[in-house]
């Protein structure tokens, strides 16, 4: 057989590009994940309560193994395998079965159908929740095998290093890995906020996440990845892979000379870095990757999955947690309920609407269930008592001054001292002089604000062109909202915090304040201290008269610190 040369190999050597979502080179044979068994051929009907009963102990077996890996996972994983382990046990669920049983459904059918519809309006949610499809249909499988008295499905036993590959991974597959035996993960579906890319980030295995065409892959084929560029090499040659090392080793060489403690640029200038979280356990895990406060707790994912909203003493342990995990004066921003839109919540639900994202979305919806509100705001008045700490509130979709009032007024009058709110409108970031002058301080939402400015639905992959904050439109939003601030401390709470180039540009237009998953804070700092405000301003203002987000982006690179390249690809 004709041994392709080194010179041939590298030109029929193919590459696959992905999400870089947890940093790393890995090189290692790839392992097939095989999608687990589907329904079975014959399915019997018998007595309905015998099926409800048959149907709920498989799930709850599944639940009980759940709960048993959760014993011998990474400790930043039991959450998530306990979460998933709930939603196996949601007696939700196990009605659901018994409609599908009574339609004249078998078991094993019924329980396809009542997690089908599960996932249908999760998936209808979109953003987070529609993430959560993962997780449910690994919970279908495994219960699906356990009513054939199948082996569980998931990923097979191996000893030697591996990459593995999937169409996704489910969190109770990904929780358990071994860092030193699974060298990468590459996955053809999830997102930057699935439970793949979260665990894997979490637990340090290098992993790209939505990469087509990666099931094409055998198993055996050597592979190699860069976990933040996104790249996959297929059977690669030596010098590649050499490439994609010194690029990761030039990395951390930027990633190590950065220095440690507070953010700040090469002159001094300081800029806080700050983390988003979404539960009061993240918090702990922020501040060990060196967040200096939280810049964003979207409050609402307290709230997924329930069916009542949580009491005020329940939300008022989990704000006094977060406030007791940072300095005493730390800044750390609470912003209120944001339910609607990709996020509704069952007990906040105002009915149907034909464009949610344009609908009664956030602080709109807290106009109306007042009495939500109001229990959020005890209960942050409260967490405030309790720890001696002045939390930052702020809400969320704000439009105008008389929103900007309402909100500002309800707060202070519950006892909040430092009211904020967040700039996700383009109204609001037009005028912002006149709707931030009821409030101290304002977060700039580049996720909603670029949807909003572009008129492009965030959920729309096919979108990603004009859906990028690198839109000249956008940035030009964020300096508007800066010009009009006064002395009010303006920060960034949307995914483009966390681009090393792009927090250059945020800097140099007047931010003062970025918050970000926590993995990309070391990079965003070491981005920020090798550049003056001076070198920001001249940065901020190429990218603003560039014409396309392509050149924007491009121009800000010719000026900024060349190890940025290295940072961002
Ligand atoms: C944003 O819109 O940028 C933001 C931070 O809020 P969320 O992503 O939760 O809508
Ligand atoms: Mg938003």
């Amino acid at each position: 057989m004709h041994r392709p040369r080194d010179s041939e190999r590298l030109i029929i050597m193919k590459t696959f590009s992905g999400l870089g979502v947890s940093a790393g080179i890995g090189q290692a044979p790839a392992l097939l994940v095989e999608p687990a068994p589907g329904l079975p051929a014959r399915d019997p009907k018998g007595d309905t309560d015998d099926d409800v009963a048959r149907v709920t102990a498989a799930l709850s077996k599944v639940a009980d193994r759940l709960d048993a890996r959760a014993l011998e996972a990474d400790p930043s994983a039991i959450g998530v395998l306990m979460a998933t382990a709930m939603m196996a046990r949601d007696p939700g669920l196990t009605s659901s079965v018994r409609t599908h049983l009574e339609e004249g459904d078998g078991p094993a059918h019924a329980l396809w159908g009542a997690i089908d519809d599960f996932c249908a309006q999760l998936t209808a949610a979109g953003g987070y929740l529609a993430e959560r499809v993962t997780d449910l249909h690994n919970v279908r499988d495994r219960a699906l095998a356990v009513l054939q008295g199948l082996p569980e499905p998931g990923v097979p036993a191996f000893d030697s290093p591996v990459i593995l590959v999937a169409e996704d991974l489910a969190p109770a597959d990904t929780a358990t890995l071994d860092p030193e035996l699974v060298r990468g993960l590459v996955t053809a579906a999830g997102g930057p906020t699935s439970h793949t890319a979260i665990l894997a980030a979490q637990i340090g295995i290098p992993a790209v996440v939505r990469c087509p065409g990666i099931r094409e892959v055998e198993s055996g084929t050597e592979l190699a990845l860069d976990g933040v560029s996104g790249t996959v090499l297929v059977e690669p040659d030596e010098q590649s892979v050499t490439q994609l090392s010194d690029r990761a080793e030039q990395r951390r060489a930027v990633l190590d000379a950065a220095p440690e403690g507070p953010a700040h640029l090469g002159d001094d200038t300081r800029v806080l870095v700050l983390a988003n979280i979404g539960s009061s356990s993240d918090a702990p895990t922020a501040k060990s990757k060196g967040a200096e406060g939280v810049g964003l707790f979207r409050t609402e994912f307290l709230f997924l999955d329930r069916h009542d909203a949580p009491s005020q003493d329940e939300q008022v342990e989990a704000y006094s947690s977060v406030l007791n995990t940072f300095d005493e004066d730390a800044k750390v921003v609470f912003r209120t309920l944001d339910a609607g839109a990709d996020k509704p919540l069952a007990f906040a639900d105002l009915g149907p609407e034909d464009n949610p994202a344009l609908g009664r979305r956030g602080l709109r919806l807290s106009q109306v269930r007042t009495d939500l509100i109001d229990t959020q705001l005890a209960a942050l008045a409260e967490a405030a008592e309790r720890t001696g700490r002045d939390p930052y509130v702020m809400a969320p979709m704000v439009a105008t001054p008389a929103e900007s009032t309402w909100f500002a007024e309800r707060a202070r009058a519950a006892g909040i001292k430092t009211v904020g709110i967040m700039v996700e409108v383009p109204s609001t970031a037009l005028r912002s002089a006149q709707v931030l002058e009821p409030v101290d301080f304002a977060s700039i939402g580049t996720n909603d604000l670029t949807q909003y400015c572009m008129a492009a639905d965030r959920l729309q992959g096919e979108l990603a062109e004009l859906l990028t904050p690198w839109q000249p439109a956008v940035i030009q939003l964020i300096g508007a909202t800066c010009e009009g601030a006064g002395d009010r401390l303006i920060g960034v709470c949307g995914e483009a915090a966390g681009d090393p180039l792009l927090a250059l540009v945020l800097v140099g237009l007047g931010v003062r304040s970025l918050s970000m998953a926590a993995g990309k804070i070391t990079a965003v700092k070491a981005a920020l201290a090798l550049h003056s405000a001076g070198q920001c301003r001249r940065i901020a203002e190429a990218a603003l008269a560039a014409p396309s987000p392509q050149q924007a982006r491009q121009a800000a690179l010719d000026l900024a610190d060349p190890s940025v390249a290295v940072l961002i690809g």
